[in-house]
Parts: structure tokens; sequence; C-alpha cells
């Protein structure tokens, strides 16, 4: 993964004019993808919730969609 950091808009908080670091494609349904950038705090924050999330492996589900949100909100 590209772990540079370019100054520009963060896609989770719309902080502007902050380092981002680009984390992936996001993919819409409606209008195509484009790329996720995230500021420090945000990469921050993802990064705990990715941790939390591998953490709780005893959740086995198929759908990565129902899996994630059985992993992050115990539903
Ligand atoms: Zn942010």
């Amino acid at each position: 993964m590209d772990r540079t950091w370019n100054r520009g808009l963060c896609w989770r908080c719309e902080d502007d004019g902050v380092p981002v670091l680009w984390l992936g494609p996001v993919q819409s349904a409606e209008a195509g993808d484009a790329p996720f950038f995230c500021c420090a705090p945000c990469v921050r924050r993802l990064e705990a919730l990715v941790s939390a999330y591998n953490r709780r492996g005893d959740v086995v589900d198929e759908n990565p969609v129902t899996s994630m949100l059985a992993r992050t909100y115990g539903a």
C-alpha cells in the first residue's frame, strides 16, 4: 500500500488542506469509484476500528457486509 501523505481533503471528516493518506478506492453504486483519502486523526480512528474488527475473529459470516456489521456492532 502506498503510504505517501499528500495535502488535500479528508473524505471522512471533510477537513481540507491537511495531510491525507490514500486508503483505497470508494465504490459507489451510482457514481463510480473514487480515491478515499483520510487525515491523520481519521486514519488513527480507522486503524482502531480495523484492529477491533480483526480481534473479533469469532464471527463467521461469508457476507463481507453483514460480517463487518456483526463485528463492528455485534449485530
Ligand atoms: Zn479526517
